[in-house]
């Protein structure tokens, strides 16, 4: 017999119970199979021990449950904490856990490489395969809230959706990621705990914003004129700053949920206190604070991080304007594991394209 087993984790909580009720089964089976699934993050029919042998088998013969797999996984001398996870297609995605404090951070990946090809970036080097499913995102949280307790003996506090890929070219399935893991039948972790980074998607922003979203957003700046944009960003070109500040305003007057501007500082390009007035007059329309953020070299040598004394007097030259700012300083940069360094360099050359 030549069947495809459906992926159970495919099914809403709903469906599940509708399943069960056409089989003629007690209709609580498909919250007991749910809870299985997402809350206890069961990989196997076999282990949901209070459920009839024969649903068991049932559920075997008909169903997969495509789980991620850790790959290998780097230990930072700082803490950070990364890993390949395996898809079970064979594609690979990386995550990453960033330690601070009381603070513990899962960084997550939605989509298999990124189709923006920011020019500074890892995974903009790499072709978009797919999108990540819903559980797929799930499953790397799920892991990484496992490491923050076992090597750091802390909960999971935050996530950011800073990894490989462009979430809000996969609406859809990060939405339902974030639906389940903010649901209390999932890890119930609060909204504004979670964080999704974009390169600046203009129409999928005002989108977030009518689906009444409670995380925050952050975007990916970078430059604060469009000319300057265009040569490091391809993304703007079709999504300029103008389109893209029209957005931000409308998603902050409808959600009043945080804005975070991401500036990464590149040494003689964007890193004069020309470049921070601009960057001044594009936030005077959004409440937002500005995290500059330190170049982390991705091997082609054609950008070089700003000194310091210039990322200090940039930030300097914000907040002296009522702007908030803050210096983010790389972590688990000798493992790969800092903000655009995540490319499957350790775990897979063959998948770089
Ligand atoms: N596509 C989304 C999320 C992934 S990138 C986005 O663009 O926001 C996460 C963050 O890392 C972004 O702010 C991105 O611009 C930044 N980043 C990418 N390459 C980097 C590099 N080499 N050094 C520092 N930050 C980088």
């Amino acid at each position: 017999m030549d069947k495809k087993l459906q992926d159970i984790r495919a099914f809403s909580l709903d469906e599940l119970k509708d399943f069960f009720k056409e089989k003629g089964e007690a209709v609580f089976r498909g919250k007991q199979v749910y809870e299985w699934l997402w809350k206890k993050s069961c990989s196997n029919f076999d282990e949901m021990s209070n459920l009839p042998k024969a649903t068991r088998e049932f559920l075997n013969e008909n169903f997969v449950i495509n789980h991620i797999k850790v790959e290998d996984k780097q230990i930072s001398n700082d803490g950070t904490i990364k890993s390949g996870f395996r898809l079970h297609d064979k594609n690979l995605v990386e995550g990453v856990l960033i330690p601070a404090d009381e603070r513990m951070t899962a960084c997550v990946s939605s989509q298999v490489g990124c189709s923006l090809t920011c020019k500074f970036c890892a995974t903009g080097k790499l072709n978009r395969e797919r999108n990540l499913n819903p559980d797929e995102i799930y499953d790397q949280v799920v892991h990484i809230r496992d490491w923050a307790n076992t090597h750091h003996k802390k909960p999971l506090t935050n996530i950011v959706f800073m990894g490989m890929g462009e979430p809000l070219l996969n609406y859809n399935n990060v939405l339902a990621a974030i639906d389940k893991i903010t649901s209390p039948e999932g890890l119930g972790m609060a909204a504004d705990r979670i964080t999704v980074s974009t390169a600046g998607i203009s129409k999928m922003i005002k989108k977030l914003a009518d689906d009444k979203v409670r995380f925050n957003l952050a975007l990916s700046l970078h430059a604060a004129t469009d000319e300057k944009r265009n040569m490091i960003m391809p993304i703007n070109e079709s999504n300029n700053l103008e389109v893209l500040s029209e957005a931000l305003q409308y998603f902050s007057k409808n959600t009043k949920n945080k804005i975070t501007f991401e500036y990464i500082a590149f040494k003689d390009f964007n890193d004069s206190l020309i470049d921070a007035k601009n960057l001044l007059s594009f936030c005077k329309k959004i409440p937002a604070k500005v995290n500059i953020i330190e170049y982390n070299p991705t091997g082609d040598g054609e950008f070089e991080k700003a000194d310091s004394n210039k990322i200090d007097a940039f930030r300097d030259y914000l907040e002296a304007h009522n702007v908030r700012a803050t210096v983010r300083r790389s972590r688990g940069k000798d493992i790969d594991a800092a903000c655009g360094q995540l490319a499957n360099k350790k775990h897979d050359e063959a998948l770089i394209k």
